[in-house]
């Protein structure tokens, strides 16, 4: 079963709008097993919105389209598949009336547009939109099913999650694949390689393995098919986990924060952090997590000296003597954050984030990150790179897996 992605709208092509929609789709239909075997971004252009339809529906069983459907002139999707699938238009009154009841629940007056936004392409399936005016639409061709979507991400996600994904499940049920992400953080991907490679080299036929290396941690999806799919991915999810050991965070969608927020609840203790050139995305990354005032108490963003001193009780002279990105600050930011905060633990960070603040002994991306509580600090020094909203992320990451290997160690 394969499937193709279209996105359309002008504004992907010129960097306006990241193009989001494609891989959320992607990543929910490769965990169906469905292939993928193209994504496509085009302009609202007429022509080239037939001619991509043509092409694609030729190769795929599916194809998932989102953009061009809004009220407005330059949204143009459902004339061009009118035209690909040589039909008419027509007016849907049922979805008139829906747009009028949107509306007034909304409060607000509906305009002629709306009316223009009635016209679909005979023969249209609807796909309920609980959260926007233009509904999906499902056209069944000879070759393939085509899925028009709306570019909203929010509103194609509904529409994906409640109209199509049922279905698709059940129709993607013979395909027998089965995959599971293991997360690990502390090791960089040429050395999870190495280590696991013996392994990897005895993975039976149709078993792959990807590495996703990101800001700190490397994902290994570890994929089947085949009638064994599922036991073979966790007996080799098993293996590999024996070899990494702690080095492996989580699985699936688990995020860093999660196995600290884990951690430390099971410990039973607080945690407070104090961010200087993360400008609280520390506690942003923490906060994100449903259960984290369970152990989170809040922090500083002492991005000033002058708060450093004030708040976090850092010695002046030891700022003064080895700068605010030193390991000396840092250690004193830990300590003063947990006697002033009252916590257990506290995370605390120091770093020339860029592009400007740099010198040749402590050039842009230096970074100091340490860990500890009123007894023991830990503190390690990073040379990022000069993108300064990079450094910030990957910075945080970084200090959540210091907090993770700290508690592991207690
Ligand atoms: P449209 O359905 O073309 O009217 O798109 C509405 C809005 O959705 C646009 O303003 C874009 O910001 C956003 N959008 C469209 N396509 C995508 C996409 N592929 N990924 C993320 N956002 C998108
Ligand atoms: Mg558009």
């Amino acid at each position: 079963m394969k499937a193709s992605i279209l996105t359309i709208g002008t504004e992907l092509l010129i960097g306006q709008t990241i193009d989001t929609n494609s891989a959320w789709m992607g990543s929910q239909l490769n965990a169906l097993g469905i292939q993928i075997s193209r994504v496509v971004s085009i302009a609202d252009d007429h022509e080239m919105i037939v001619d991509a339809l043509t092409n694609m529906s030729e190769e795929a069983d599916y194809v998932f389209v989102t953009g061009g459907l809004g009220p407005t002139k330059d949204d143009i999707t459902k004339t061009a598949i009118a035209t690909f699938l040589s039909v008419d238009q027509y007016f849907e009154e049922s979805i008139y009336k829906r747009i009028e009841l949107f509306f007034k629940q909304l409060g607000r007056p509906l305009s002629p547009l709306h009316r223009e936004q009635c016209y679909f392409p005979e023969g249209t399936q609807f796909l309920e939109n609980a959260l926007g005016t233009a509904p999906g639409m499902l056209f069944a061709t000879e070759q393939c099913k085509i899925v028009s979507m709306p570019g909203v991400p929010y509103e194609m996600k509904s529409i994906f999650t409640t109209g199509l994904l049922p279905m698709l499940k059940e129709e993607a049920k013979h395909l027998n694949y089965f995959h599971t992400m293991i997360q690990t953080a502390g090791l960089p991907e040429s050395s999870v390689a190495e280590l696991i490679q013996p392994t990897i080299d005895q993975m039976p036929e149709g078993m792959e393995v990807a590495y996703l290396p990101s800001t700190g941690v490397v994902k290994l999806r570890i994929s089947a098919r085949g009638s064994k799919a599922k036991q073979s991915v966790e007996e080799y999810v098993d293996k590999i986990a024996s070899i990494l050991g702690d080095y492996i965070f989580g699985y699936d969608e688990d995020l860093i924060q999660t196995a600290v927020q884990k951690l430390m609840i099971d410990k039973g203790l607080w945690l407070g952090t104090a961010e200087s050139c993360t400008g609280g995305y520390i506690g942003h990354m923490i906060t994100s997590i449903p259960g984290s005032s369970q152990y989170y108490k809040g922090g500083v963003v002492s991005y000033s000296n002058d708060l450093k001193v004030d708040k976090l009780g850092v010695n002046p002279s030891t700022i003064e003597e080895h700068g605010a990105v030193s390991e000396e600050v840092v250690k004193e930011m830990v300590t003063g954050c947990c006697s002033n905060l009252g916590v257990d633990i506290a995370i605390a960070i120091s770093g020339i984030a860029g592009p400007g603040g740099g010198s040749e002994e402590k050039p842009v991306g230096t970074t100091w990150v340490c860990v500890g509580n009123s007894e023991k600090q830990i503190a390690k020094k990073f040379r990022l790179k000069t993108n300064r909203l990079l450094n910030i992320r990957y910075s945080s990451n970084i200090s959540l897996i210091m907090l993770r290997k700290f508690l592991l160690d207690l």
